[in-house]
């Protein structure tokens, strides 16, 4: 059995303090979440019958500044993987130098089984269990599988009711009409594009000669798709949960966007266009490409599947999607692996910028967004990959340094109270 996120990032945190000799002192404070709770969520349904479900905040660490994380709405969420994904949420905010901690919350739930009545009702009802710890200046969510900028509109509303003022500022990720920063919902996958990109570019890879296999058409996956394309890529594969369609000369990406518009829960299943084929998640995984993306979820190159990866570049759109063992793995093959809390750090960056503009209640344009995001993800990529060369390790160990350093001086130079 693969082990938990949470597992998975305490192992990789102990890993670099070893080898950055991090204070143990500072180390013993970081492998603990400062809180977890855990919600019981009613739900009267459609039929008339209540169900109760489970839903999480946890705060990681609210050393750097106010706690910053998404929620999830899946089957599988549970307390493990939500303070893995907290725990990933700090280092993540420290990589790009934001000034907030980490934190993630999630529900327990099949999204894809409920009315939108029932799923509003439950957002509403999470939202007032999780109040007493959330706040502007606290812990600010957003996003994540399963929850888009209507999720945040919820969110943003139930808590504009209880204090009697609209409050911008408690969330990000909301509709543009709705105190939403432009660019944001594309800003996960811009990030991704941009990731890859700056790969290809130091390993002097010309961006029209390169292949890309995407898992996950979600809301990272089919953004990174598009601009990737836009940037000369040829996408061969994408998938989701229901599996993953495959064209070794490219695939009609437009079409492919258009169709998942209309389609069932905008899903992929049922796409159909000559030269492309069906294939499942695992055998995307595999496929002989440049570059591959996870965009799912978690766990999914292990030590079952790493030795017969073939791409030459991963860039982690998914949190956590490669385990610890898949990771030596993949290294001793000379694959290069671009870590989750660089590649996806775009949609906390924007999250960031509609979180200033909101208390600021000043909207910027698209163009000063994405300018603004590509500055810092540029100059968070070039010292992470700086780091590497330096002490001859992989991007992901130089990118914990970086995040672990951060933390740790914020850590010491705060003190512990009392
Ligand atoms: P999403 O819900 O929009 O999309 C998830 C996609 O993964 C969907 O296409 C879904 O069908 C697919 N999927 C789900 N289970 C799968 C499975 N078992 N096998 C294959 N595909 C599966 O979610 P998202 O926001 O795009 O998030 C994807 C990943 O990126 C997650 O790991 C998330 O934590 C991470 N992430 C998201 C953001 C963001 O801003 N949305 C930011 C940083 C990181």
């Amino acid at each position: 059995m693969s082990k938990s996120l949470f597992e998975t990032a305490i192992e990789t945190l102990d890993r670099v303090a070893k080898m950055m000799n991090l204070d143990p002192n500072i180390l013993a404070v970081l492998k603990e979440p400062e809180r977890e709770l855990k919600v019981a969520i009613p739900v009267m349904m459609d039929d008339g019958h209540i169900e109760v479900f489970t839903g999480y905040r946890v705060q990681h660490s609210s050393v750097r500044g106010p706690c910053k994380g998404g929620i999830r709405y899946h089957p599988d969420v549970n307390l493990d993987e939500v303070k893995g994904l907290a725990t990933l949420m700090t280092l993540k905010c420290a990589v790009v130098n934001l000034p907030y901690g980490g934190a993630k919350g999630g529900i327990k739930c099949d999204p894809f089984k409920m009315s939108k009545r029932e799923l509003e009702n439950m957002t509403r009802r999470y939202t007032v269990m999780i109040m007493p710890i959330i706040g502007s200046r606290r812990d600010i969510p957003a996003p994540d599988v399963n929850t888009n900028p209507e999720t945040m509109g919820w969110i943003m509303d139930t808590v504009s009711m209880f204090e009697g003022r609209t409050v911008l500022e408690i969330v990000t990720g909301k509709p543009p009409d709705l105190g939403g920063s432009c660019g944001r919902f594309e800003a996960t996958g811009r990030g991704v594009m941009l990731s890859t990109i700056q790969t290809l570019k130091k390993k002097r890879c010309d961006p029209e000669k390169t292949t890309v296999a995407i898992q996950g058409f979600g809301n990272v996956g089919s953004i990174a798709a598009k601009l990737l394309a836009e940037k000369g890529c040829k996408i061969i594969a994408v998938s989701d949960v229901t599996g993953g369609l495959y064209n070794p000369k490219g695939l009609d990406l437009n079409s492919i966007l258009k169709y998942i518009e209309t389609s069932e829960n905008h899903l992929l299943k049922g796409y159909h266009k000559k030269g492309t084929e069906t294939i499942s998640n695992e055998e995307l995984l595999l496929l002989d490409v440049d570059v591959l993306i996870p965009a799912a979820l978690e766990n999914q190159i292990t030590g079952k599947n790493a030795s017969k990866v073939k791409a030459k570049f991963i860039v982690e759109g998914a949190n956590g999607p490669t385990t610890t063992k898949a990771d030596s793995i993949l290294e001793e093959k000379g694959a290069i692996i671009v870590p989750d809390i660089l590649a996806n750090s775009g949609g906390v960056v924007v999250s960031y910028f509609e979180w200033v503009q909101g208390i600021q209640c000043f909207f910027w344009d698209v163009g000063q967004v994405n300018s603004n995001l590509e500055k810092i993800m540029t100059n968070a990529f070039d010292s992470i990959w700086a780091l590497s060369e330096k002490e001859k390790t992989n991007l992901r160990n130089a990118a914990f340094m970086i995040a672990l350093k951060r933390v740790g001086n914020a850590l010491r130079e705060r003190g512990i109270f009392p």
